[in-house]
């Protein structure tokens, strides 16, 4: 799993901070999120796949798979 953002769109609500505090933060400069892993550990997957759920804007996508796999399908 890969994780990616559209900090452009981040409000800085900070749902997915509450929910994968491993995997993301919150910037102080902005308040907006930042990716502290953005391979995370299949431990973490389940986390950061309901972080990506609750953001309110859509900020989070995660792109399927190990780096040897091209066709996974973004979800959320
Ligand atoms: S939940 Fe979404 S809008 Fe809120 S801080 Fe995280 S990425 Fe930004």
């Amino acid at each position: 799993m890969r994780v990616v953002i559209d900090r452009e769109r981040c409000q800085g609500a900070g749902m997915c901070v509450l929910t994968a505090p491993a995997v993301f933060d919150q910037s102080e400069e902005d308040g907006r999120v930042v990716v502290l892993d953005p391979e995370p550990a299949p431990a973490l997957e389940a986390a950061v796949a309901r972080a990506a759920q609750l953001c309110p804007n859509g900020v989070i996508s995660l792109l399927g798979g190990s780096a040897a796999s091209s066709a996974g399908a973004p979800t959320g």
